[in-house]
């Protein structure tokens, strides 16, 4: 099957064209052994690839090509197969587009295509490349700094504050992880995440539970992460915990009885998130909805969890508007690489932004990821580049600092 490929990147340093052009050839040779073919194009300081030929082909010449550092900020922008090669058997041409006048460069270029006249029309590749002469990509493209210049700040291994012992009878106990505020240094939440006896996962918990305990104890247990909030003197932070929406649904007076629990740990109702996912949310939309008024009148605040995650995306903002978005790690994992990745998440930030939602980064694992999100415009992460959730305590952050 024909696959096809294209990526952006942008040269390292400097080429002469001649050596560029010898680049090119010796590439060719090779790619031509694979029977990858396609386009590059150069404007001094961009690559554009199109690589076509069978599908494990495609992906071992672009793992060699992502490898080499005479390129960086490398975005894989598509992936699709086709019927038949864009530039017939003509190995690998280099296009350079400072050969050409920038009224005559499209239709150069569209010469070199061999498809016939309509497919030319709705090609999406033939699109990506008219895009890229054009210059209408950088609009969205966000050029990041290599993370070699980056580095992370050792976190101090005491705690100020010893963990909580939890008591003998207590069957659950709560990990905390911060969100924050990365260019600041500033913890301005901190996420109580479940755990099971010993430190246990959230499934392994909810699991030996008994079905119909299950809203009551995701409700209750949330006493133990009040507990924690105030053993650790939280003042200046909120505390997200994660509430199934139908634990306050399906449980009587569960936002009271919430209330209640905030204001026995000295905490404000306004220093509470309660966080929901997506799925959750949509099932059961009406009798969601009766909650939602109660606790915004309590003054807690909502975030939609793990959003794009779940099958709503988007559209769930038409009909509900939360406080806070937190972008599923799905969307976030190797953004820095992916054009599709980027074109989504840009998407959510310019709505949540028209919405005045704040929108944080989930499951932040690279120092490439967060400077290509900070070049987005996000300000709020959690991950493990930041912290991990530390049992009963809250775990000491790193923060990325420029390289001396
Ligand atoms: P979540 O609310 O999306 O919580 C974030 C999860 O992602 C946590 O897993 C956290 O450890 C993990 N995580 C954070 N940073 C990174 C990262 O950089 N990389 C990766 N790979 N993972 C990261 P955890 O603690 O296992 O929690 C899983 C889920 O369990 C939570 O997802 C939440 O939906 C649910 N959960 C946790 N506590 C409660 C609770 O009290 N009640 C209810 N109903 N659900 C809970
Ligand atoms: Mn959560
Ligand atoms: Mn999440």
């Amino acid at each position: 099957m024909l696959s096809t490929l294209i990526y952006r990147s942008q040269l390292a340093g400097s080429v002469s064209p001649e050596k560029l052009k010898a680049l090119v050839e010796r590439a060719s040779i090779k790619n031509a052994k694979a029977e990858v073919t396609g386009i590059l194009l150069y404007d001094g300081q961009h690559f554009f690839q199109v690589l076509e030929g069978s599908v494990e082909n495609v992906h071992t010449v672009f793992q060699r090509i992502s490898q080499d550092d005479r390129h960086f900020n490398l975005i894989e922008l598509m992936r699709d197969y086709a019927p038949a090669r864009r530039f017939g058997q003509a190995g690998m041409a280099l296009f350079d587009l400072r050969d050409y006048q920038k009224h005559t460069v499209v239709e150069a270029l569209l010469k070199r295509v061999t498809l016939t006249d309509e497919r030319i029309r709705h090609d999406r590749v033939v699109k990506f490349l008219r895009s890229f002469v054009e210059g209408r990509d950088k609009e969205t493209f966000i050029g990041i700094a290599p993370a070699s210049e980056w580095t992370l700040t050792t976190p101090l291994t005491v705690s100020a504050v010893p963990p909580l012992q939890p008591a003998a009878d207590q069957r659950c106990e709560f990990a905390l992880q911060p969100i924050v505020d990365a260019a600041n240094r500033r913890i301005v939440s901190c996420e109580a995440l479940i755990r099971g006896l010993q430190g246990a996962p959230p499934a392994d918990y909810f699991s030996q539970l008994p079905e119909g305990e299950r809203y009551q104890a995701d409700l209750h247990s949330k006493i133990y992460a009040f507990q924690l909030a105030r053993h650790l003197g939280l003042r200046e932070q909120t505390l997200s915990v994660n509430l199934l929406p139908m634990s306050l649904v399906m449980i009587d007076d569960a936002v009271e009885h919430l209330i209640q629990q905030i204001r026995q740990q000295g905490l404000r109702p306004e220093q509470v998130v309660v966080e929901v996912t997506e799925d959750e949310v949509i099932s059961r939309f009406d009798a969601f909805q009766f909650a939602v008024r109660q606790l915004k009148a309590a003054g807690i605040s909502l975030a939609l969890d793990d959003f794009g995650a779940g099958f709503a995306g988007l559209s769930l903002l038409a009909d509900f508007q939360p406080d806070k978005v937190k972008i599923d790690r799905k969307l976030i994992i190797d953004i820095h690489r992916s054009g599709p990745r980027q074109a989504i998440v840009l998407a959510i930030l310019k709505c949540c932004q028209v919405l005045e939602i704040t929108v944080i980064a989930e499951g932040v694992e690279k120092i490439e990821e967060w400077l290509w999100l900070e070049g987005a415009g996000v300000r709020y992460y959690q991950g493990f580049l930041f912290a991990r959730p530390a049992l009963n305590a809250l775990p000491a952050v790193s923060w990325p600092a420029r390289r001396p």
